[in-house]
């Protein structure tokens, strides 16, 4: 089976083309680096010890987009191409709603030209917005309060009116929860321009002296301490779960939606303790204001998954404190520590 990975090279699509290429899938990466590196694909294709093929090409320009499907039978796609910074989208919200509305708009319309209608969609956890009750089914209202999650959100939608009108059509609806880690290799991880905007990668630039201490935003929620709750999921066991979706869709179950999630909560705090232990490094803290926008808790309910998909995450929070510790060192300034191209 051929599978077309747009966003390849970035954080979860790289675990996730590891994963395939481990399980004997074909893949096709396309994505314009906009945030990610060719040697992200170098190290893919070592770790597997396969090959990909590769575009680099951007979702709003639909000829080179057709091109791949000229080029190869896709049988199906996994979509993570997109923009995804929450207080970056608040910042520059047209650039957002273009790059991840109309790509995925030109990549909709591609697939039907090529009678490819089977498609995986990463969503996330943003899309339930504050909830009422915890933990989260997939059955929750929307809603979304940035125009990151908005995008998500219309995308949603966008997909389930496009099974109404065509029920050839084949969708998975992967809501993800918070996905943190590395490959157990140190060889592939997150990779964040400038400062880091979320919690993990913050504290490892603190753990290896690239940053002086972490801000934690808040310790006044209503939460055991204080402190915000989420729900950390390591990244190689979300990659698992796009392999394990893509025999569901198989089944041709219309749009399906699960999420992606422990169904564990971890606050700021015992996420610094757990990388302290994990790394054998303090990681200097100062508790400040809360950040604008954040909600107290979320965790999933993710027990649809595994009734579903016969999916679980297997890895604790030390495995992803580990592994995180192990990118950061090996990697102290991202992919840029290697020739970026081979
Ligand atoms: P990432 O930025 O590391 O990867 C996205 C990739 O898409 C990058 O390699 C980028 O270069 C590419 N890209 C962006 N716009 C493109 C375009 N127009 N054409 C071609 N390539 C393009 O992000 P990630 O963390 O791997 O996230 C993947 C997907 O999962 C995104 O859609 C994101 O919104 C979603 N998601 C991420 C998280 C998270 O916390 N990382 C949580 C929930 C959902
Ligand atoms: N957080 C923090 N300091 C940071 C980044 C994040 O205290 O520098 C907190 C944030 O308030 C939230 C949790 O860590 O409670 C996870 O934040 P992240 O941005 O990683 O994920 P999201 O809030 O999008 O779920």
């Amino acid at each position: 089976m051929k599978i077309l990975v747009t966003g390849g090279a970035g954080y979860i699509g790289s675990h996730t083309c590891v994963e395939l290429l481990k399980d004997n899938y074909d893949v096709v990466v396309l994505d314009n680096f906009s945030n990610s590196c060719q040697e992200a694909l170098n190290r893919i294709q070592r770790l597997a010890n396969k090959k990909l093929s590769f575009y680099k090409a951007d979702l709003l320009e639909s000829p080179s987009v057709r091109q791949v499907f000229k080029d190869h039978k896709i049988d199906a796609v996994i979509h993570f191409a997109g923009l995804k910074a929450v207080g970056e989208s608040t910042c520059i919200p047209l650039k957002y709603y273009h790059n991840n509305l109309t790509g995925t708009f030109n990549l909709l319309s591609i697939m039907g030209e090529f009678n490819v209608k089977t498609l995986v969609f990463s969503s996330s956890a943003t899309v339930y917005g504050d909830p009422s009750t915890l933990p989260i089914t997939e059955t929750f209202p929307l809603s979304a309060t940035n125009p990151y999650g908005r995008t998500k959100l219309m995308i949603e939608e966008i997909l389930q009116d496009l099974h109404t009108s065509d029920k050839d059509w084949n969708i998975a609806l992967l809501r993800y929860f918070n996905p943190v880690g590395a490959h157990e290799s140190g060889e592939l991880g997150e990779d964040p321009q400038g400062l880091p905007n979320n919690l993990m990668p913050y504290i490892s630039q603190v753990a290896v002296g690239r940053l002086p201490r972490l801000s934690v935003f808040g310790a006044d929620y209503d939460t055991p301490d204080g402190t915000g709750v989420r729900d950390y999921i390591h990244v190689t066991d979300l990659a698992l779960g796009h392999i394990r979706t893509l025999p569901k869709l198989a089944e041709k179950p219309g749009v399906v939606i699960y999420n992606l999630g422990t169904g564990n909560g971890f606050s700021v705090l015992e996420m610094i303790n757990g990388f302290e232990k994990a790394s054998g490094q303090k990681i200097a803290y100062q508790v400040t204001d809360r950040r604008p926008g954040d909600i107290a808790a979320c965790f999933a309910d993710a027990s649809k998954a595994k009734r579903e998909l016969n999916w679980e995450a297997g890895k604790s929070l030390d495995d992803m404190c580990k592994d995180t510790w192990n990118w950061q060192k090996k990697n102290p300034i991202g992919y840029r520590t290697q020739p970026k191209e081979e």
